[in-house]
């Protein structure tokens, strides 16, 4: 039924590119491409019933993803590299009027700001090729923002204190390391929080506000407020919320890692000079921390992500929470990888699914919360994501 090209080959490229080739009949064609060609070979080794072809691409160059895209012809391109390389990929998708999606928005290298300012800004230019790009088809963002959807199409007239909730109870067995590229996850952690309320954005410093909050089939877990780009694009789309807030937990463990990091300095972003070498810090600590993919084989545990929304249904009050809870060892059963690659990957594929197979089609840049969430709810259920939902 369609075409994709896959660009980034690293935990979250090995789950899209796998669970893709589970549904042949609507992915009939894969290409997986990335900076280090080997990583597309290996993954391409662990694939047998569909024919995956790879290639080497610097999708900083948009010339280079240009010329992949002639050689390749694909309908839709899935970017599951780094935010940096988001702008460059949606520029090419514009000169060869290919649909895009990707999982994490813009954000520029020497800068910890991320906005979907930038991405938003190409609407009018994708609605003129007559393109459509995906934005956040990951799980946070993502299938959060479909949960909240799916809770205003199914339970509210107006959903008024939303609490996102990330729990990852996993352990790897490493003294310190991230789910997900380490540059990215600590440019996230360590930046100033902020929050939505009455009109307007409120910044916390940076892990300042927790509480603990009694996850389902995990248990009780401090969970720190931070900053996470889905909550900009749903106070846009849904204006009647009064609230919104992120929530993610972290073992002291963790935190006291990241303190000593922070405070030695190897967390900065700009340039320093090191025996007559420019080197950026937290680029230096991402080659000493673990390849996050490699902490699959020994993870065990579970992740919770879900939302909890208070709202007004026919002039009553309503509480509803929907999550999703996802063990790290059956994911590496299934696919070779931990669960936080898995929870991304996924739904990055059942976006693609949803473009390919018209049930979500436009024109223009969109978020998630933009489209009927049944169809993406249904196939979380059949793909490996069952969500639960209680009504409190
Ligand atoms: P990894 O670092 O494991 O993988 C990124 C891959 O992208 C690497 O294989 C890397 O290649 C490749 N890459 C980097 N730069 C370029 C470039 N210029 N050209 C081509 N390829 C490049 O990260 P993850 O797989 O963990 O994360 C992938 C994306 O998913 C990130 O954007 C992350 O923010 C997002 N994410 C989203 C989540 C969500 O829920 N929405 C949750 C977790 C992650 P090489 O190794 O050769 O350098």
């Amino acid at each position: 039924m369609g075409k994709v090209l896959i660009i980034g080959a690293g935990g979250v490229g090995n789950v899209v590119a796998k669970k893709c080739a589970q549904v042949p009949e609507v992915f009939n064609e894969i290409w997986l491409a990335s900076r280090t060609l080997s990583k597309c070979e290996k993954i391409k080794s662990e694939i047998n019933n569909i024919k995956l072809k790879t290639a080497q691409v610097n999708a900083d160059n948009p010339n280079e993803v240009i010329k992949l895209i002639k050689k390749s012809n694909p309908d839709l391109i899935i970017n599951v590299a780094l935010p940096y390389q988001d702008l460059s990929i949606m520029e090419a998708c514009l000169a060869t009027g290919v649909h895009y999606l990707d999982t994490a928005n813009y954000e520029p290298p020497d800068e910890a700001k991320f906005s979907y300012s930038w991405q938003w800004d190409l609407h009018e230019k994708f609605k003129d090729k007559g393109i459509m790009a995906l934005l956040g088809s990951g799980f946070d963002p993502g299938v959060t923002n479909v949960f909240c959807s799916y809770a205003k199409k199914n339970h509210f007239d107006e959903m008024h204190y939303i609490d996102i909730m990330d729990c990852n109870a996993g352990s790897h067995g490493h003294a310190f390391a991230t789910n997900f590229n380490p540059e990215i996850n600590i440019r996230e952690i360590t930046q100033r929080g902020k929050y939505f309320e009455s009109n307007k954005w409120i910044e916390t410093d940076p892990l300042s506000i927790h509480k603990p909050f009694d996850f389902p089939e995990i248990g009780e877990k401090e969970m720190y407020l931070l900053y996470h780009e889905e909550m900009e694009s749903l106070v846009k789309h849904f204006p009647e919320i009064k609230r919104i807030r992120f929530w993610m937990t972290f073992s002291e463990q963790y935190l006291t890692h990241l303190e000593v990091l922070q405070n030695v300095g190897i967390t900065r972003i700009d340039p320093v000079n090191y025996e007559g070498h420019k080197i950026i810090p937290i680029q230096f600590l991402k080659a000493l921390l673990p390849d996050p993919s490699s902490l699959a084989p020994n993870y065990k545990g579970k992740t919770n992500i879900g939302c909890m929304i208070d709202g007004i249904k026919e002039g009553k009050k309503k509480t509803y929470y929907v999550y999703n809870v996802c063990d790290h060892a059956e994911c590496f059963k299934e696919v070779q990888a931990q669960a936080i690659s898995y929870t991304t990957g996924v739904p990055a594929m059942i976006g693609a699914m949803m473009i390919l197979t018209k049930k979500w089609q436009g024109k223009g840049v969109f978020n998630m919360e933009q489209f009927d969430p049944e169809p993406f709810m249904e196939k979380l259920n059949i793909y490996g994501l069952p969500w639960k939902e209680k009504i409190l």
